[in-house]
């Protein structure tokens, strides 16, 4: 969920202010770019395709993904058309899945409702489902020209650093700060290469640790440099508690095929596909037998445990511990629910599943040989 202080117009009444730190971190910024393909274009689409991959994945793993999915999807009208299985498999291994749902959604909207043509205006952008102030703001700020403050995690610390703010990022509280900071700072005739210069130094120069001030086009300005605190800064003070899931993964094999089946209802990994779970507090195979007597009817008679795998998979506010049990299935062996599918092991591949469990999937053929 973005915060609703993420971004904020600018007044052009900042006009008047002397913009030194925005001209220093633009002259910068043209000569120290990454060249990325989102950069060499102001198509919405792909500005706000690669925003929406780079929210919680880094560029260098989001970039196969961002050019498979054009690929795929080369346009809003493509996406829209697309069935909700091919989006979510071009996802598959990014994790936030919803943020691919929301994309889908979107873009049936942008044809639906404005004749193909993505929304030019912020507020119209911010209506899109799943586009919140910090995604708008960088779409109408970089396709568009609109003049808007852009605040990332790269800008936080920038501003942190430079202002030197005591103040936690992580509390709710410091977000009108930081705003009212990057508008100090920004020259809102040039917002564009604004804010994707202070994102670029942020990446850059200065980094989360070992910054490299040296070379810091705005190190004269720096107050935490001044005051010896930039290792100091930004503080990040969490309160976040995350629970433990633990998934048990019932990968029943007839000799033929598994079966697996769908995820609904309101939790993680919405409406992809994975094998029979039980969730369970169980630590192991025989545990989870005992508690669940519902297992022998899905493995029959003289079942025979051929393979079991253990992993940790940490999502935001979650941690998963999954055991995987591949079961060569017996003589009257029943169907573990009623949508589940039986499929041979190789169509699996024309499921979007979770990683973990695709993890798992490139196992298979090796353990069941
Ligand atoms: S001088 Fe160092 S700490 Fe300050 S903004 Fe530049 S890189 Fe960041």
């Amino acid at each position: 969920m973005e915060s609703k202080f993420f971004c904020y117009f600018v007044s052009m009444e900042s006009d008047e202010k002397s913009f030194e730190i925005s001209r220093l971190l633009r002259q910068w910024y043209e000569a120290n770019k990454r060249e990325l393909p989102w950069r060499q274009t102001r198509d919405p689409y792909r500005i706000w395709l690669s925003e929406v991959i780079l929210q919680q994945t880094r560029i260098a793993q989001g970039l196969p993904y961002y050019n498979e999915f054009l690929r795929n999807f080369p346009d809003v009208g493509a996406l829209a058309a697309a069935d909700e299985g091919s989006v979510l498999r071009c996802w598959q291994g990014l994790g936030y899945y919803s943020r691919a749902r929301n994309l889908h959604e979107a873009a049936r909207s942008i044809v639906n409702d404005h004749g193909g043509v993505f929304p030019r205006r912020y507020e119209d952008i911010l209506r899109l489902k799943g586009i919140g102030r910090y995604t708008a703001a960088a779409i109408a700020s970089f396709a568009f020209d609109e003049a808007r403050a852009v605040l990332d995690g790269n800008v936080y610390r920038v501003l942190a650093r430079l202002y030197d703010i005591e103040a936690n990022i992580l509390e709710s509280s410091s977000e009108k700060l930081f705003l009212a900071l990057a508008l100090e700072t920004i020259d809102p005739r040039h917002a564009a290469v604004h804010n994707q210069a202070m994102m670029e130094l942020g990446a850059l120069c200065c980094t989360p640790s070992s910054p490299r001030c040296a070379d810091c086009p705005i190190a004269a300005h720096c107050l935490a440099l001044a005051s010896g605190k930039v290792s100091e800064r930004p503080v990040r003070i969490s309160g976040l508690k995350r629970k433990t899931r633990r998934f048990h993964y019932l990968c029943l094999y007839d000799g033929q095929g598994i079966y697996l089946q769908q995820r609904q209802g309101k939790d993680i990994w919405r409406h992809l596909w994975e094998f029979p779970l039980i969730e369970d507090p169980a630590s192991d195979w025989a545990a989870l037998l005992a508690s669940h007597p519902e297992i022998g009817r899905w493995t029959g008679q003289g079942a025979r445990l051929m393979a079991s795998r253990h992993c940790r998979h940490q999502l935001t506010h979650q941690t998963i511990e999954a055991g995987f049990y591949l079961v060569r299935t017996g003589t009257g062996a029943e169907k573990p629910s009623e949508g589940a599918l039986h499929i041979a092991v190789d169509e699996m591949d024309n499921y979007p599943l979770p990683i973990l469990v695709k993890r798992f999937k490139d196992q298979l053929d090796s353990l069941i040989s």
